[in-house]
């Protein structure tokens, strides 16, 4: 009982402050929908027995017109009036499900790098995602019941007075139906939840089929690997799991869905058998006997909502729940508050140990470096040295798992990690570009947002520098080309070559202390990746610039080249220091490689 309180203390604290922060006249909206929703049941409580007892007594022509009138009108008054908020309601509900979409992506976005491979924070966001979407009904869906509960309470403390001293064995008749209508409906969302977990994950795998089958990215693997059985076996196989589940919920629950309809019939037999031996004993009047059903349903009726409202409310914060979980996730790294100081800086790599989360392998061992002020350092070495490993720890994507890196004497981990990350500008091999415009894909702001001139300024000079300029200008819409083709047919689809210049550009245009350029020239040829590194050189002149890369050509330019070879830093040194070091791995690579151009 404590934990459900405290799931709803939670669940609603979080959600009506920031429905407040957001919209305040929704709540404005929902609570006069509230009391005119408690003012309802009270029309037919007053008027009808009023008109059956002028029926029965003076039989006045007006005073019963008067009375069918306004009956009449007010009820017509009542139904426009919550038809009316509840559109306005609906609009709201609209508005609430954009809202924390938006706030679930930036949280998302927001998330250390290495919970994106964290299999329990995967599964904490679908159950967010979820949780807030269809199963809890979203903002809207939370409120409902909370607001019908505050209503029907209204309603209840107004019949209740008048069946204590009318009718009072009714509230004990009503008192016991509804306790068991509750018994039988919490078992009902019981199953439902325990539904809802194992289809957590299934639902998990159906997104990631659903979402490879359509997007066109996978497309040349799925036809050219004749993957596309596979994948659809794979659904068919995930589509049969998913409906055993349904069905198995919804055998569970029929027969207590008809059980809990059956006590309603129940109490209508005890209160008509009740009241009609009340009037027959000519303890109260025939009017009061129609009073008193209507007021015993009113009662019966607001005391079951109350329970499936709470019911309800229940239900929903624990699919809520998971959406505040998510936002409260705990950080995988902690974040420091030391400002980082402007200007260059000097990196130094002591005693550090390396081990994915979630791995066995020890991926980098007891590496020592140091990386100068506006040094050029290459980083060689073969595919799975641990090259990348160690920039990403740079970055502070992950954090080591021994030893420790210092940026100008100090432990990375100490700086605030917002501006720590403004340090780098990396290009990594797996580097992503926006379906947007190539001038936000530079900038990283919207279009809208832009300087005409500065900005225009910024693009167009980076752009030149790595010869992109005039082929972007060959496209019909320049700057506002919108890249692939997801959301725009006039999208272009850029070569290999090209998503890699303009990740470059756009690693230039943030004029970052520190440029990284893991293997960026890969999809290029060694004619236009010279190219590239002469030009790169005068480009990150003055900035600290690591590359890592296959091709040695890289290293001429560079002032020290750190050689990588089972997790450690094997050798060290110039070019001329390391071409001819006998028996050196960067020396066999270097004649490897030489011998393979002389040729
Ligand atoms: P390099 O850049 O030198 O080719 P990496 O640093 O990318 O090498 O990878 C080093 C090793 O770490 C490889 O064996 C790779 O399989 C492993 N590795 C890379 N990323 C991950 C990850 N996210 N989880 C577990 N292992 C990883």
């Amino acid at each position: 009982m404590k934990k459900t309180d405290h799931v709803i203390r939670n669940v609603y604290a979080y959600f009506l402050t920031e429905g407040w922060k957001t919209h305040k006249g929704f709540f404005a909206v929902r609570s006069i929908k509230m009391l005119l929703q408690s003012l309802t049941p009270f029309l037919s409580i007053y008027f009808i027995p009023a008109i059956i007892a002028e029926l029965m007594g003076e039989k006045r022509a007006d005073r019963l017109i008067g009375l069918a009138a306004a009956l009449v009108l007010l009820e017509f008054v009542l139904s426009v009036l919550l038809g009316t908020f509840n559109n306005l309601i609906e609009r709201y509900g609209q508005k609430f499900e954009n809202h924390f979409q938006m706030i679930l992506s930036r949280r998302i976005m927001e998330l250390d790098f290495q919970m994106t491979e964290d299999k329990k924070a995967l599964d904490q966001l679908e159950l967010a995602k979820n949780g807030m979407s269809w199963y809890s009904g979203g903002m809207n869906g939370l409120m409902e019941p909370f607001f019908s509960f505050l209503s029907n309470l209204i309603t209840l403390l107004g019949v209740v007075v008048l069946l204590i001293v009318n009718a009072p064995i009714v509230l004990v008749i009503a008192a016991v139906i509804v306790a068991a209508a509750t018994l039988i409906n919490g078992k009902l969302n019981q199953i439902e939840q325990e539904g809802y977990r194992r289809l957590s994950k299934i639902n998990r795998i159906f997104g990631y089929l659903g979402w490879s089958l359509v997007d066109f990215r996978y497309g040349k693997d799925i036809r050219l690997y004749g993957s596309k059985e596979m994948m659809v076996e794979k659904w068919q196989c995930f589509t049969r799991d998913w409906n055993r589940e349904n069905v198995e919920i919804a055998n569970r629950q029929l027969p207590l869905q008809l059980l809990r309809d059956g006590t309603q019939i129940l109490h209508d037999i005890a209160v008509y058998f009740y009241l009609g031996v009340l009037a027959i004993l000519g303890k109260i009047t025939i009017a009061t006997c129609i009073q008193m059903v209507n007021a015993a349903g009113t009662f019966t009726g607001s005391l079951r909502n109350m329970v499936f409202c709470y019911q309800d409310i229940l239900k929903r914060a624990n699919y809520a729940n998971e959406f505040v979980k998510f936002m409260d996730y705990p950080p995988a790294m902690p974040k420091g508050t030391l400002d980082v100081k402007e200007g260059k800086h000097i990196f130094e790599f002591r005693n550090l140990s390396f081990t994915y989360p979630g791995s066995e392998v020890q991926v980098l061992k007891n590496v020592n470096l140091t990386i100068r002020e506006g040094e050029h350092l290459s980083v060689v070495g073969l595919n799975g040295a641990g090259k990348t490993t160690l920039v990403k720890l740079m970055c502070r994507l992950y954090d080591p798992t021994e030893g420790e890196i210092l940026m100008d004497g100090i432990n990375i981990k100490e700086y605030d990690y917002q501006q720590y990350m403004q340090v780098f500008a990396p290009v990594f091999q797996d580097f992503k570009l926006f379906a947007f415009k190539i001038r936000e894909n530079l900038l990283l702001k919207d279009s809208e947002e832009m300087d005409p001139v500065t900005d225009e300024a910024l693009a167009r000079g980076t752009l030149r520098k790595i010869g992109m300029e005039e082929k972007v200008d060959s496209f019909k819409n320049g700057l506002d080309t919108v890249l692939f083709k997801q959301f725009d047919e006039e999208g272009i689809e850029p070569s290999g070559g090209e998503q890699q210049k303009l990740a470059i550009a756009r690693a230039l245009v943030k004029d970052a202390p520190v440029v990284i350029l893991d293997e960026p020239t890969a999809a290029l040829d060694p004619v236009a990746e010279y190219e590239i590194y002469k030009h790169f050189e005068e480009l990150v002149k003055g900035k600290t610039a690591i590359y890592i890369s296959h091709r040695l050509s890289s290293c001429q330019f560079c002032d020290h080249i750190a050689v990588f070879s089972e997790g450690g830093v094997k050798e060290y040194g110039t070019h001329e220091e390391l071409v001819d070091l006998p028996g050196g791995v960067y020396a066999e690579m270097f004649a490897a490689q030489a011998q393979y151009y002389v040729s």
